[in-house]
């Protein structure tokens, strides 16, 4: 049996970060599962489909073979067998992604992926609804959250530092906005699992976040 790490959040929480370096001390792989929907985001972007065509979406999403394989213990997303790791991290992909992942078509196709993944492979795998419906039997789950202002300040510096002109301001608004959407969505919203411990990383380092986790799993 494989052992499987849940950690859900909001964006921006510091999942990516937090689950990659859990992964790496306990030598299990990272399933960054918002890569799989960004990358749907991008193609239904390339194709030039509408955010608000639900059927299109529906459509358009059959022609998207996403998968994804390691590289020097780097998770690379493959689009129609793309390398797109270098194209999903902006905001425009991101809110594309908030906006279509709640189409039941998208996230069948994923969800199924992401679970075939972690019955064979010890993972730690970050998301929405990780621990709530992809891995409801997750050894650990973690809900890992930190204020609005902590983690629009935290993706204002990620985005300058890749040399993107961005506006404090404007990241808040589309973190509450993708917030708001994730959260209240019919499908998988992102919540709490009723076993999941709560970690708000606002005031904690990196380090003692992924202690704190490391030591669940003990
Ligand atoms: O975590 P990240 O910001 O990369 O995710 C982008 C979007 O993908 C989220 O806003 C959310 O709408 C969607 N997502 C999801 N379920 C997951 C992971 C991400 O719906 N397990």
């Amino acid at each position: 049996m494989s052992y499987n790490i849940a950690i859900d959040g909001p964006a921006g929480a510091g999942k990516s970060t937090i689950a990659k370096l859990v992964a790496k001390r306990m030598n299990f792989i990272y399933v960054d599962t918002g890569a799989m929907y960004r990358a749907m985001a991008l193609y239904l972007l390339r194709e030039g489909v509408n955010k608000e065509d639900t059927g299109k979406i529906e459509e358009v999403c059959e022609k998207a073979d996403i998968s994804i394989s390691y590289k020097e213990g780097e998770q690379i997303v493959l689009l129609n067998g793309e390398n797109v790791n270098g194209l999903i991290r902006t905001e425009e992909v991101g809110n594309m992604a908030s906006v279509s992942s709640p189409n039941p078509k998208v996230r069948e196709k994923l969800v199924q992926l992401q679970k075939e993944l972690a019955k064979k492979t010890d993972v730690v795998m970050d998301g929405r609804d990780i621990g709530t419906c992809v891995l409801p039997d997750a050894n650990v789950k973690v809900y890992l959250t930190a204020s609005v202002e902590v983690r629009a300040a935290r993706r204002f510096k990620e985005l300058t530092a890749k040399g993107e002109t961005c506006d404090l301001n404007q990241i808040e608004r589309d973190i509450m906005e993708r917030d708001e959407r994730d959260m209240t969505r019919e499908i998988s919203p992102l919540k709490q699992a009723e076993d999941a411990v709560r970690i708000d990383s606002s005031e904690l380092t990196i380090e003692e976040v992924a202690e704190a986790i490391i030591a669940l799993c003990k």
